[in-house]
């Protein structure tokens, strides 16, 4: 059986503000009608998709390839019924009806429904109502509605194309969707589960909302830092914020804290803020010797102002000596510190590299480290 998708994008809707009706504004990078065509083109049961446009809209829609395009009419039904007619030589034989203003509309759903479709006339989505409903009037609470029976319709709303083609031509009086035109006509319609996330955008939050459920919820960056300083006299070294007492020191324009340096250019790559020499240029005097932890701050407050979250470091020192492991869980606890992260998000960790390479002949320390900064 093949199946027809029919996105119902005539609409004149700009209550959600931008000026333009709302299917031609963008969310998440893109227009709310590019994601809705893109979810049933994604569908391996949905054949063909038909776009129902207003005719005013030619310089939105003419840069969509490969589907069918109808005008729309007057009204919902006139444009929908106008879908349905460009369907008539087509052979389909399932057809999905839906909002255009659904972009968030899942493979699921759209797999549900056409699967309803093997067993009933028709089929859409819909979550049962759960909270309480009241009756009311002048803003006082009225009286109490039995929710049991009550569901909220989404789209796209399935049928057997011969038949909503039917009930569409005899139908004589406006209709708030095609589920009340095929009931008027008679014909069952199966209900299958609908997703809160399916929601129709009607207002400016709602595309703040759309926003979120297409571009993921979620941005996570990874980035990683390098950094080797070369050993020359002195008594100590800085690594990662602690002291640790040696009989050779490293050498650096600023406290040489190889370290906290990788760690340090690894939010930063995150960010794709380069490093820390574009920030603080080591030809600038006055980071001569400078507390490493200016960096590490500096990187830390620029993500917090982006509105990221650091949610790991992981660091190794290589080097043969000093021996990291006794200073592993101070270093820890400084590094979380001065990042506000609890220690269980800090690791430092060492390894030698077996007396190989410039790190293997005492020359210097090496650090790589790696940096989760998460948006939510
Ligand atoms: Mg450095």
């Amino acid at each position: 059986m093949t199946t027809a998708a029919i996105i119902v994008a005539a609409g004149r809707g700009k209550r959600a503000g931008g000026g333009l009706p709302k299917q031609w504004r963008t969310v998440s990078g893109r227009r709310v009608a590019d994601w809705t065509i893109d979810a049933f083109r994604a569908s391996p049961h949905v054949d063909q998709i038909v776009l129902v446009v207003h005719p005013d809209d030619a310089e939105q829609y003419q840069s969509i390839d490969n589907l069918r395009i109808a005008l729309g009419g007057a009204t919902r039904d006139e444009s929908v019924r106008n879908g349905l007619e460009a369907l008539a030589n087509s052979a389909c034989d399932k057809v999905l009806i839906h909002d255009v203003a659904r972009p968030c509309v899942s493979g699921d759903i759209i797999l549900d429904v056409v699967r309803a479709l093997d067993d009933s006339i028709g089929a859409a989505p819909a979550l049962a109502v759960t909270d309480a409903l009241w009756t009311g009037k002048s803003d006082r609470v009225s009286g109490l509605q039995d929710r049991s029976h009550l569901y909220r319709a989404q789209t796209p709303q399935g049928f057997r194309y011969a038949d909503i083609l039917r009930a569409h031509r005899d139908s004589k009086s406006p209709a708030s969707d095609d589920v009340e035109i095929a009931l008027r006509a008679g014909l069952d319609v199966t209900i299958v589960e609908g997703h809160e996330n399916n929601l129709k955008i009607t207002t400016p939050e709602d595309f703040e909302r759309a926003g979120k459920i297409l571009g993921g919820g979620m941005d996570i960056r990874l980035g990683n830092g390098y950094d080797v300083h070369r050993f020359g006299d002195g008594d100590h070294v800085i690594l990662c914020g602690v002291k640790i007492p040696h009989d050779r020191g490293l050498q650096g324009h600023s406290d040489a804290d190889v370290g906290m340096h990788a760690i340090t250019d690894a939010i930063y790559g995150a960010m794709a803020e380069g490093d820390i020499g574009r920030h603080f240029p080591p030809s600038d005097p006055k980071w001569k010797g400078a507390d490493s932890q200016i960096f590490l701050r500096h990187a830390v407050e620029m993500a917090v102002s982006k509105g990221f979250k650091i949610s790991n470091i992981d660091c190794t020192l290589i080097c043969e000596n000093p021996k990291i492991g006794p200073h592993s869980a101070a270093m820890q606890s400084r590094m979380g510190e001065i990042m506000g992260l609890q220690t269980d998000r800090v690791s430092i960790k060492a390894t030698t590299s077996e007396r190989l390479g410039f790190t293997g002949r005492k020359e210097g320390i090496a650090a790589i480290a790696t940096a989760t900064l998460v948006k939510e």
